[in-house]
């Protein structure tokens, strides 16, 4: 199957391969190479094929999904669902490096799909899906693995942490943790890949390993790149200042998608704080610019400023400042949680939803996967 009758499953424009002029339809045509064939012809742009950019981004299935998960990655997913081609996923592969209980998985996979509904993505109009679905992916996987040295991957401060945290666990899918995200990435031959700043590092091996892949192969993969809109990646800090919101450690620092509005008013009231400010014009302390990053996110810009205003002329009280959040966050995370809760009680949408992801997931997948296969020289029968 050539790129050019892929063109036409998207049904915006029909290519045509070979030399010579060719009659403009829809596209801009040019004359490249073809990976798929492995020879040069006019193409339509793939831009033009879909028409919009590829992205792809993952959430692994640990836990309930907070509000760093929210902030970093799935609000971004929720505002590129209409202007992009868009895989998103259920890294359950990934949850696997700590070895979770077999009877949580299933429960775990169908609530991180539940909660990414219940924050706002439409599965119409993204390909949903859970990794596992597309084996595609863990062969991608072993090809890049050939191409990934222990060496940069021992220094990957991620895997350094975990290291420290779960010595009695350093197995060697923690240490190619970044080499199967890769493959989740170039799989779909993705430009841009929305995640906190947690993941920054990361991305620069997915864009080492495309680079090397090209490299050695020919050109496949186009270099992903870690997106937020606005300025800079996010990264929501935990309430207690050390590190950041994680669905997998520090529970009450960590406000969940899924908490009462008690737990939330409990867990930010007791956000940590100090005396105030003590002298005009000295820098704010970490703890209290964590708060105000997630006043940022949940208050009206006029609360933000009120407050802001209190610091600088150092009249605030944080308890007031605590119990505003509190109340603008519960409003923020009520209508998600209600959501949530309804959408996993109606299983089979979740798994038509998972399914139709998936099919949509493989099919891009298996394009990418035979071009590589070829490239590589796995072609023996043709
Ligand atoms: P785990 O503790 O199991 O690793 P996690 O909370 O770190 O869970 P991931 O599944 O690893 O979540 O990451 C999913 C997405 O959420 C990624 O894009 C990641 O960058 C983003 N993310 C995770 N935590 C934060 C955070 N505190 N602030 C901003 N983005 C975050
Ligand atoms: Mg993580």
């Amino acid at each position: 199957m050539g790129l050019h009758e892929d063109s036409l499953e998207f049904g915006i424009c029909p290519s045509v391969s070979g030399f010579g002029p060719k009659p403009l339809l829809f596209g801009i045509w040019y004359l490249e190479f073809d990976p798929w064939s492995l020879e040069f012809g006019y193409f339509c742009s793939p831009l033009w094929r879909t028409g919009k950019e590829i992205v792809v981004s993952g959430i692994r299935s640990t836990g309930f999904l907070h509000l760093g998960n929210y902030f970093g990655a799935i609000r971004n997913y929720i505002r590129m669902q209409e202007d992009f081609n868009c895989y998103f996923f259920v890294a359950d592969w990934h949850s696997l490096t700590t070895h979770p209980d077999p009877k949580d998985l299933r429960g775990n996979v169908f609530r991180v799909l539940a909660e990414n509904i219940a924050s706002g993505l439409d599965p119409e109009k993204v390909a949903l899906y859970a990794q596992s679905d597309v084996p595609e992916i863990a062969e991608l996987y072993l090809l890049l693995n050939m191409l990934a040295y222990k060496g940069e991957l021992e220094k990957v401060p991620t895997f350094k942490d975990k290291v420290r945290l779960q010595p009695q666990n350093v197995n060697a899918g923690l240490l190619t943790y970044p080499v199967l995200m890769s493959a989740d990435i170039l799989i779909h031959r993705a430009v841009k890949v929305p995640v906190g700043k947690d993941q920054e590092q990361h991305l620069e091996m997915a864009r080492n390993f495309a680079q090397r892949f090209n490299g050695r192969y020919g050109e496949l993969f186009p270099e992903p790149v870690a997106f937020n809109f606005g300025d800079n990646l996010i990264r929501i800090p935990s309430l207690d200042g050390n590190g950041k919101m994680s669905k997998s450690e520090n529970e009450m620092a960590t406000l969940y998608l899924a908490d009462t509005d008690d737990m939330i008013r409990k867990k930010v009231m007791k956000a940590k704080t100090d005396s105030g400010p003590a002298e005009e014009g000295a820098p704010m302390p970490e703890t209290i610019a964590n708060l105000f990053l997630l006043m940022q996110q949940v208050s009206s810009p006029d609360v933000t400023d009120k407050f802001k205003k209190d610091y600088e002329d150092r009249s605030i009280r944080y308890g007031d400042m605590k119990k505003q959040l509190a109340e603008d966050m519960v409003n923020f995370i009520a209508p998600i949680r209600e959501k949530a809760k309804e959408l996993q009680q109606d299983q089979t949408y979740l798994n038509r939803i998972m399914k139709t992801g998936a099919e949509k997931a493989r099919a891009s997948a298996a394009q990418t996967l035979q071009a590589a296969r070829k490239l590589i020289g796995i072609e023996y029968y043709g």
